[in-house]
Parts: structure tokens; sequence; C-alpha cells
């Protein structure tokens, strides 16, 4: 079902641009991008990791183009690819005229890698020529080396001044087809260049926290930075720079602008109650497992793994299929109505099971194939739970009544 997004700013307005068939900008949904790690002269390993990391969700991937066995390594990865492919130039201009050559959709150039005006405006000219896109690609570890002494050091100004130079350079030779990003691995800089770049130009923004690190920190940093612009409106294509295998990136991108509500679902989101004295279940365990089976599925659907059934259906009435935790039982709810008991030792079996049957028959068919006594089993279990652990099971209320005891002077 879905609802008004009430917590995202409204997008700021962006010129489009296409890289290949995918429009970035403008009133184009937010797209998801990944890099692969392989040599790009490999060209079988290197598709490998493109479809899976098009099967996660990125709709752009980007290839380094470093050396010549690169570049025709690209030629031959360019008409395989699921996905647009954007060449990675370093620090010479002919690789950007080679990955032109081999048919690429887009070229990322690092304004402080290549530096020299008359290069970079005649990759430019080539561009315009093909109708290639262009990112301008600003890293603070990487600005030009006058940015850093002018204002001592990498500021949010430093990065703007570096994608405007080179804008400048672009405008010389009539190429506007651009995109932009001002990456650093400081979040707050990073979230700072952004808004103020997203005041100095329409260009579309490519968001990213560059050198994020490995998991579970790389991802709540490039979380930080990236969700906290796109709330507010600035951002149009994004990208997870992880230590860790690219696909893990792209799940994460594609996983985040879902989160949002910027993407449709694509695949499983398992939600899970976060268990406590009244689970009847290992919620941990379970939820694991019904992660697991349930993604080799690829169903589009919220699932939601209850520790207990006196709280949990209610709580998680908005997933489309649920378990909950009873008496050395499960009850299996959709959309919050129990539709079946099961035993506990079969829980992700039914779970999966359901799961099928409600993308083959839909919410309302399944919903009138409930069984009837469902309902009622699970009003007696939750009666029974309640008696055995009342309105406190965690006992709080003991324990806070013993430190009052304690800490309470007595007079
Ligand atoms: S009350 Fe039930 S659903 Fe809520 S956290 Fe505890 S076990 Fe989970």
């Amino acid at each position: 079902m879905s609802r008004p997004n009430l917590t995202m700013a409204e997008r700021r307005p962006t010129r489009q641009i296409f890289v290949g068939k995918v429009p970035v900008g403008g009133d184009a949904q937010v797209s998801v991008q990944s890099m692969t790690t392989t040599k790009t002269a490999d060209v079988e390993g290197t598709l490998r990791q493109i479809y899976s990391l098009a099967a996660a969700g990125a709709d752009i991937v980007r290839c380094t183009c470093n050396e010549e066995e690169a570049a025709e390594g690209l030629a031959h990865i360019v008409p395989r690819s699921p996905v647009p492919i954007v060449a990675d130039i370093h620090f010479h201009y002919e690789m950007a005229l080679a990955a032109l050559d081999a048919g690429v959709a887009c070229l990322r150039l690092n304004p402080g890698n290549l530096r020299k005006p008359e290069e970079i405006k005649l990759v430019a000219s080539e561009a315009r020529d093909r109708r290639v896109p262009i990112r301008i690609g600003v890293n603070a570890g990487s600005l030009h080396p006058d940015l850093y002494k002018k204002y001592g050091g990498a500021t949010p100004e430093a990065m703007v001044e570096s994608a405007q130079r080179e804008l400048e350079l672009f405008a010389e030779v009539d190429f506007f087809d651009v995109k932009i990003s001002v990456k650093a691995s400081n979040v707050p800089l990073m979230v700072e260049s952004y808004r103020m770049l997203s005041q100095a130009v329409d260009h579309p923004l490519h968001l990213g926290v560059t050198e994020a690190g490995p998991p579970p920190a790389g991802l709540i940093k490039a979380t930080a930075g990236i969700a906290t612009l796109l709330a507010e409106g600035i951002g149009d294509t994004i990208r997870y720079s992880l230590t860790a295998d690219p696909v893990e990136e792209a799940r994460a991108g594609r996983q985040l602008l879902e989160a949002l509500g910027l993407r449709e679902r694509k695949g499983l989101d398992l939600i899970a109650c976060p268990s406590c004295g009244r689970a009847e279940i290992d919620v941990i365990a379970l939820a694991k497992e019904a992660q697991t089976e349930l993604e080799k599925l690829g169903f589009p659907i919220q699932v939601a793994v209850m520790g207990c059934v006196v709280n949990g259906p209610g709580e998680a009435r908005e997933a489309d299929l649920g378990i909950a935790g009873g008496k050395h039982k499960g009850h299996l709810f959709i959309r919050g109505k129990i539709v079946r008991v099961v035993n506990e030792d079969r829980m992700i079996e039914e779970l999966v099971s359901e799961a099928k049957y409600l993308m083959e028959q839909g919410v309302e068919a399944r919903l009138l194939a409930a069984d009837p006594t469902a309902e009622s089993e699970a009003a007696a279990d939750r009666e029974e739970l309640f008696k055995l652990s009342g309105s406190d099971p965690n006992a709080t209320a003991g324990r806070i009544e013993s430190i009052r005891r304690r800490v309470t002077p007595t007079e």
C-alpha cells in the first residue's frame, strides 16, 4: 500500500541527464550505483560482478579504466552489460578518450587528478559530440593543491569551487551534460559540501561518503551522509563506498531508497521485534532463518517475526505476513489477522509456504482461506501468556521498586 511520504523534503529541481537509458535528475527516481572490484581487463569476471550488482539493485555500474587493457575490456563489457557502464578515469585523459571509444555511457573525471585545462576540454568536446555525460567527481582527499592552499584544507567551499572550475572549462566547449559529486570520508564535511553545491548549481548530484570503510561502521557513515541529504531533497543518484563485496553496496543503496520511500520495494523487507521477557520464541534465531529462507524467494513483501502473540500481530499489523510466538506454537498472521496456528518446529516452513500462497493468490484470497478457529486459538493463547507474565513481563516494576528502596533514605 503506498502512502504519501511525509518525512522527506521536496526534491530539489535539477536538470536531467541520461546515463545510457537511465535518467538521472529532474523527475527521475533516485538511482543506485556501485563499482566493480575486478580488473576491467578480466571481461568475464567483471561481467559476472556487474550481473550480481544489477541483481542486488544497482541501476548503473562504474568500472575503472586505468590502462589500455581496461579500455579494451570495456569494449567487450559495454554491449553485454545489463546496466549502463561508467568509466572511472584516473590521471590520463587518453584513458577517457579510449573509454569513449569503448562505448561507455558516462565518464567520471576527478578534477584533482586530471588537471590540464586543454586535456579536460578535449575530453569534454569528445563527450559532447558523442552525447555522453560526465560526472565531475570531486574528492576531499585529492583536491587541486592550490585549493588546499587557498582554503587552508578541504572545506566545503574548496570542494564546490573545484566543481565549478571544471564546469567553467566544460562550458568553454559548450558541454553541460554533467552530474557532480563532492565526496569526503568526513560525514559533516560531505553533507555541508553537497548542501552548498546544491545552492550553486542545478546539475544532478551523485551522493556518497567516500572511503566509508567496512560494515557496519561504513554502512552507518554512508547512511548518515546520504540519508541526511536525501531527506532534505538533495541527491539524484547514490553510491555506498564500502570496503566489502560491492554487492553489499548495491543492496544497501537499494534498501536505503526503499526505507525512505523513494523506490518501490524490490525484495524482502524483514522486520522483527527486539524481543523481551514476553517472547515465547528465540526471535533473533528465527528472524535470521526467516531472512535466509524468504530471501531465496525474492518476493517484494514485508514479513514480521514477533516474539509473542500478545502484542506481535497488533504491532506488526502493517506487515503483509508475520509469525508470532505462542505457547509451543506459532501464530501466522496476514496484515495483523491470525490465519493459522502452526507447530513450533514448523514455523519457518509454514511462513515460507504462506509467502508463496500470498504472492500467488493475493491478500484478500488468503484472508478468506484463513482457519476460522485461528483467532480464538490465538485469543486463548494470549490470555494464558498474559496470566503467566501479566502486564509487566520484564518484571520492571519490581526492579524499580527495589531500586527505590535502596536509594531512598528511610526516615
Ligand atoms: S511484547 Fe512480544 S512482540 Fe513486543 S517485544 Fe516483547 S516479545 Fe516482541
